[in-house]
């Protein structure tokens, strides 16, 4: 049996490095169409099994065409990030240990390394030590982690214990947020039974930004309603950040627990020169962030923090008398909603240990330099527009003179770069997200140059 284990082990390093070694030659946008991949992937179910070596090789041949060129440095169309060299390493090891990171007694090591990690990321994100944390899976279960703790307390201030009743009957919870806000929240909210009819959507102002007036005036409607205000740090298509310093304490004078998405924005805390951005963001009551966008650790990673330990403890744990805790160690479930779970403290132990705290500064300002290098520079070729000029690394373009979905299929289509579109103030544009650790000039020369092949030719019409 080892056997085996090594031969698939050194195919699948084997086609990882091909594939990482050839990402500035392979086509960024799949190639494969969906009735290709079908064709060779749902295969029947055989009855005999295969040498692990050959499922390997037969996956990677299968799969050609079909991956989305997202680890590499060219893709722009989601905040998505790739896979730094320590975290895909750490990744490697996390699924080759296969320990069950539910609680300390099942995976020491996976428990502590998720301790040294969290109190870094809490240094880095501007987030107080006191607070608690859990490593989800991805910014979305970030939200319903806070909120189930924002849940708990701001019901056990009314006398209701909503682990115990449910929300049936108990006093109904308020969510005030600006209408940007992200969809992930919005299934949160969902998921914890607040549901989207509890929401109450406020206009923004012209960067995206909620206005203290517009807060208090809904704050001061229902005064005495137990509420979660939704702030953001960084909206999801000009990066705007909620201005935390004068909103937060309005919320504070009407009882409301305050979490802010960050799902990137909330990195720029760590550059000097953006993290005045976040002035303010340390007194809300829980934050939810990413390890898989800027962090550029391998998918699922997500961080949830809530300055209220209790609350979130109590919204979370839960004892069997078969399993063992210790009272001196940090058992995971008694913060996440999982019960058996990846063991996901070991990439981000290994991204911030590879980078340090200057290499995390330095990923965010590159890639908030490079999006502005690609807006401005897409965005002065002949029949483009800059329509957003990025603040972070989130930016807008448009154009004048071709249909800006055909504009954005050619240059997918290329295979030079991967844009996506959006409907930003009732215009359709291209949107630019910069998050890959590996986009530095050469990529933004290329891609721009790739832009303007396909204006000057107009091969999109
Ligand atoms: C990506 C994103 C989310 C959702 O995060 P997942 O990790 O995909 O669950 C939430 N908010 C913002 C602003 C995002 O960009």
């Amino acid at each position: 049996m080892p056997f085996d284990n090594a031969a698939a082990l050194d195919r699948a390093l084997f086609h990882a490095r091909e594939y990482l070694l050839h990402l500035d030659t392979t086509p960024v946008a799949p190639t494969a169409s969906l009735e290709c991949l079908r064709k060779r992937l749902v295969k029947p179910l055989a009855q005999g099994g295969l040498p692990a070596e050959q499922v390997i090789d037969e996956l990677v041949a299968d799969s050609a065409g079909g991956i989305m060129g997202c680890a590499g440095g060219r893709f722009f169309a989601w905040v998505v990030g790739g896979a730094l060299p320590a975290a895909l390493g750490a990744d490697w090891l996390a699924a080759a240990w296969d320990q069950n990171a539910g609680i300390h007694a099942s995976g020491p090591a996976a428990a502590v390394v998720e301790e040294a990690a969290g109190a870094w990321l809490k240094d880095l994100l501007n987030i107080s030590s006191e607070a608690s944390f859990a490593f989800v899976t991805g910014c979305n279960m970030a939200h319903v982690t806070c909120l189930a703790a924002a849940r708990h307390r701001l019901l056990a201030d009314r006398g209701w214990d909503v682990e115990e009743r449910g929300l049936c009957g108990a006093p109904p919870i308020r969510i005030v947020t600006g209408n940007s806000r992200h969809g992930s929240f919005v299934r949160a909210a969902r998921l914890v039974g607040l549901g989207k009819g509890s929401m109450v959507n406020l206009s923004v102002d012209e960067e995206e930004r909620l206005r203290p007036e517009t807060l208090e005036a809904e704050l001061a409607r229902n005064a005495s309603a137990p509420t979660i205000v939704l702030l953001q740090a960084g909206e999801l298509c000009t990066g705007a950040f909620d201005a935390f310093a004068d909103l937060i304490p309005i919320a504070r004078r009407y009882g409301a627990w305050v979490h802010i998405d960050g799902a990137f924005g909330l990195w720029a805390a760590a550059s000097p020169r953006f993290r005045d951005y976040l002035n303010g963001s340390e007194l809300a009551d829980s934050w939810a962030t990413d390890g898989h966008k800027w962090l550029n650790v391998p998918y699922d990673c997500g961080y949830a923090f809530v300055k209220d330990r209790a609350s979130h403890q109590a919204a979370m744990s839960h004892r069997e008398s078969y399993l063992i805790h210790d009272a001196e160690a940090r058992d995971q479930m008694d913060w996440n909603p999982e019960w058996s779970r990846r063991a996901r403290g070991f990439p981000t132990y290994a991204a911030l240990r590879q980078l340090g705290r200057s290499g995390v500064a330095e990923v965010v300002e590159r890639c908030c330099d490079c999006a502005r290098a690609l807006v401005l520079g897409i965005g002065s070729l002949p029949g483009a527009e800059v329509v957003w000029e990025p603040r972070i690394n989130q930016g807008l373009v448009g154009f004048t003179d071709q249909d800006p979905n055909a504009v954005i299929a050619a240059v997918n289509a290329s295979g030079e770069a991967y844009f996506g579109a959006t409907t930003w103030r009732g215009r359709r544009v291209m949107r630019v997200s910069v998050s890959n650790w590996m986009t530095g000039e050469a990529e933004v020369a290329r891609v721009i140059g790739a832009v303007r092949e396909v204006l000057l030719t107009g091969r999109s019409i």
